[in-house]
């Protein structure tokens, strides 16, 4: 295979006739494969099966501090699971607030209590400013960016760099603009490209100076312990990087088990400086009496600890290896030397990050769903959902089983063949 952008136009018409037949043959066999979303398969569902049956009636409910679960009461988690989340997130138990089922509730919410009444520290809320505005390391998470666009805070691309986000753009932009209040950032494993940050960029994050005296990282840990290899990455502590620059209530961090035990019935947590947590701690005083501690005390049942976390997560890697191995087989054989596509080989999360020519990824996006191939839309790991190169596609192996995910990376490859020849024939 030879790279396509030095062919002529009779080889690339001959590609493309090639390559739409067999596109067609996929058609006519009317596929419905869905891989928008990064979801768990029932496979890796039935892992934490046992959990159901953890707590029984008539059995010991109570926590290690005799709190009884069944009743209101523990405003931030119980301590178990305080231990649990501080080991994930590595801080210290009472730096943690475990919330309900959803890490991006409580993303939302803190976004949401800082334009109502300011983060700690803030000289006014940030809704009553002219203007707020947030970093976005694109490409990125699309539902941070949806947080965004619902509360009016203008979004700022940085780019993605193979070791996080381009440090001398975030730096710049930081130091020079007071509206800008804070920054997204999925550090390990990061969705889309699975990149994980390197320590200079954890200490940059950390030190810079930031015009906006309030200024907050949102450190969205949402794939902290989901390793495909043996060789885990490592990323620095972020919450001590900040403090060791002096800049403790700069971030808050995030993480669930969504994607540990079950999608929208696990647990999530954020964790932050003592400053943070007692300040936020007041505002969730009035919101609730407590989340769902039942829930809190089946995970740490279930789990034990760290211990149980890694060994569980190893069971989840053994599921999703050979799906990432499939995608990456078939693109590396198929699109390899082209020169038409790159994308990453992570060593965690949940994502394929696939780049095509620039000016292709709608096309191809829209070509795979007249087969049945439905992919996350083209420009959704952009703000406003505008890649302005439209090249990023990204790729959820871990729902489809192993034949319908070969069938629909055959497809996604067939759509980036066809639609690259086409433009490198226009
Ligand atoms: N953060 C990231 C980066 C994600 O990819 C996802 C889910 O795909 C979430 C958060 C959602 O987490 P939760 O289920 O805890 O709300």
């Amino acid at each position: 295979m030879t790279d396509w952008r030095t062919w002529g136009s009779e080889q690339l018409t001959t590609i493309a006739q090639e390559k739409q037949a067999a596109y067609d043959e996929y058609k006519s066999r009317k596929l419905k494969l869905d891989m928008s979303r990064g979801k768990p398969c029932p496979e890796q569902l039935d892992l934490s099966g046992g959990m159901l049956d953890v707590l029984k009636p008539g059995g010991r409910l109570t926590t290690e501090d005799g709190t009884d679960t069944r009743n209101y009461g523990g405003l931030d988690g119980i301590p178990e699971a305080k231990r649990l989340f501080a080991d994930i997130l590595e801080v210290k138990p009472e730096e943690v607030i475990i919330g309900g089922s959803s890490s991006l509730t409580m993303m939302h919410d803190t976004i949401a209590r800082a334009m109502l009444h300011g983060v700690y520290g803030s000289p006014a809320p940030w809704a009553k400013l002219p203007k707020v505005k947030f970093l976005c390391p694109s490409p990125g998470y699309d539902r941070h960016f949806a947080i965004c666009e619902l509360f009016g805070i203008e979004m700022i691309i940085v780019d993605m760099l193979p070791d996080g986000p381009d440090m001398d753009q975030v730096e710049k932009l930081a130091a020079e603009d007071e509206a800008i209040k804070g920054i997204w950032c999925v550090p390990k494993y990061s969705n889309p490209d699975g990149i994980t940050y390197s320590d200079e960029v954890v200490d940059r994050l950390a030190g810079m100076s930031a015009k906006a005296a309030d200024f907050r990282i949102f450190w969205d840990n949402a794939y902290a312990v989901h390793h495909l290899t043996d060789t885990p990455d490592r990323l620095k502590p972020m919450l001590a990087a900040c403090k060791a620059a002096g800049h403790p209530d700069r971030v808050f961090l995030f993480s669930s088990t969504s994607k540990i035990s079950f999608s929208g019935a696990g647990v999530a947590a954020m964790a932050a400086s003592a400053a943070n947590i007692s300040f936020i701690r007041r505002q969730l005083s009035v919101q609730t009496i407590g989340p769902d501690k039942l829930n809190q005390l089946r995970h740490v049942r279930f789990f034990g600890g760290m211990d149980g976390i890694r060994s569980h997560m190893a069971k989840h890697a053994d599921i999703l290896r050979p799906k990432f191995d499939a995608v990456l087989g078939l693109l590396a054989s198929e699109l390899g030397d082209t020169g038409i596509a790159s994308w990453n080989e992570p060593n965690g999360g949940y994502f394929i990050s696939l780049n095509t020519l620039d000016g292709c990824a709608k096309e191809v996006v829209a070509m795979a769903a007249e087969a049945g191939v439905t992919l996350t839309q083209a420009g959704a790991t952009f703000p406003y959902g505008t890649d302005p190169r439209d090249r990023n596609i990204r790729i959820a192996p871990s729902y489809p089983s192993p034949e319908e995910l070969q069938a629909a990376i055959r497809v996604l490859i067939l759509c980036v063949q066809i639609v690259s020849a086409r433009k490198l024939l226009s």
